[in-house]
């Protein structure tokens, strides 16, 4: 089409998989530990909010929650609509055309599609064989290329792994890019660097409420950054862009601190299970510091055999080919999981 502008030519549509589906292993959702309770409660239109008015633009209730939630002043979070959001916002905000945007590869697909919505280069810089990272090397690209921005996903959605706190330290103080740490996960491994974000004024935090807090489909992500950032991504940020029953529903599950730390404990007794069973199979088998697994395996279409069971599973195209991404279940979702794996390797032993 002619009026196209041609950074986007070519861009293919976000694949979200809206297959029928037994168990839902494919998207790193958390479960439903806090929604349903909130709905029982009631929305209470007009008493707490009024449906016809504009919702809060301040979110100044839900910042306030979010600062109890994280530990920081809420004068140093800015709320989005996911954090989807937030990272097309910081790119808007500070990456002009022609700018380079770098990343360890593989990470977020988004962060390369931003990148070429917004006529951004890309620079990747590659893991380790085990997706582990040398930080060294970032550092040392990052002083060659001079990117504008330096996006680390923490832990790394699809791979689990988890850049060290003191790493990421080191890199703050060794660029003059500015550092984004997507810790989308980061509930998962317990290595924040978001109550010492004020430090640094090269520093952006992005989390969100889709993984450890269950609720994916209100769509609530934040930014935890120094005053000076705040204030530059208030100016792009789009008028009142996150609603009022999404503001409403998160300051009520931001209230349930002890059931979300007993959530993450479940998940993260869940992940050594499912990686210990998804060990004793002839999978490679990632660590992973978040709510998912990565496996590689030889097995042709394995997502499609597994999804002619009913169950969905994550699954990559180009270099990434025969991995495979898993998100954490329940004990009776990873059973299940694991009794169709074996069938399918045992299938393909006959
Ligand atoms: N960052 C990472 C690393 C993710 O995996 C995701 C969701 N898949 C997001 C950000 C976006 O999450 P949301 O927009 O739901 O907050």
């Amino acid at each position: 089409m002619q009026w196209v502008k041609d950074s986007i030519k070519g861009l293919k549509a976000y694949n979200t998989n809206q297959r029928p589906f037994r168990i839902k292993l494919d998207a790193n959702e958390g479960k439903n530990i806090l929604f349903r309770d909130i709905i029982s409660q009631g929305l209470r239109f007009e008493e707490d909010f009024y449906i016809n008015y504009y919702p809060d633009n301040d979110a100044a209730k839900l910042r306030e929650e979010l600062g109890n939630y994280v530990g920081v002043n809420h004068e140093n979070i800015m709320v989005g609509n996911g954090s989807s959001e937030l990272i097309e916002l910081v790119i808007k905000t500070f990456v002009d055309k022609g700018e380079t945007i770098m990343s360890f590869v593989p990470s977020f697909s988004m962060y390369q599609i931003f990148s070429q919505i917004h006529s951004a280069r890309f620079a990747g810089v590659e893991r380790n064989e085990d997706f582990t990272v040398d930080i060294d090397l970032l550092i040392k690209r990052a002083k060659e290329i001079n990117p504008k921005l330096i996006l680390l996903c923490n832990p790394n959605n699809p791979t689990g792994s988890l850049i060290d706190k003191k790493d990421i330290k080191k890199l703050l103080e060794n660029t003059d890019s500015l550092v984004v740490v997507d810790e989308a996960y980061i509930e998962f491994a317990e290595s924040s660097i978001a109550r010492e974000a004020l430090k640094y004024n090269n520093l952006i935090v992005l989390r969100t409420l889709s993984k450890a807090l269950g609720l994916a489909a209100i769509r609530l992500g934040y930014a935890i950054a120094c005053d000076e950032i705040i204030e530059v991504l208030n100016c792009v940020r789009v008028p009142y862009n996150l609603n009022a029953i999404t503001q409403y529903i998160g300051v009520l599950a931001l209230k349930n601190k002890e059931k979300i730390h007993d959530y993450v404990e479940e998940v993260k007794k869940e992940r050594e299970f499912l990686y210990d069973e998804l060990s004793k199979l002839p999978f490679t088998v990632y660590k992973s510091y978040a709510n998912f697994v990565l496996i590689k395996s030889d097995i042709e279409d394995l997502a499609e055999k597994l999804e002619a069971q009913g169950i969905l599973i994550r699954s990559f195209s180009g270099d990434m080919k025969q991995y495979y991404r898993i998100t954490v279940g329940d004990r009776s979702e990873n059973l299940e999981l694991i009794k169709s794996l074996k069938e399918i390797v045992n299938d393909e032993k006959k």
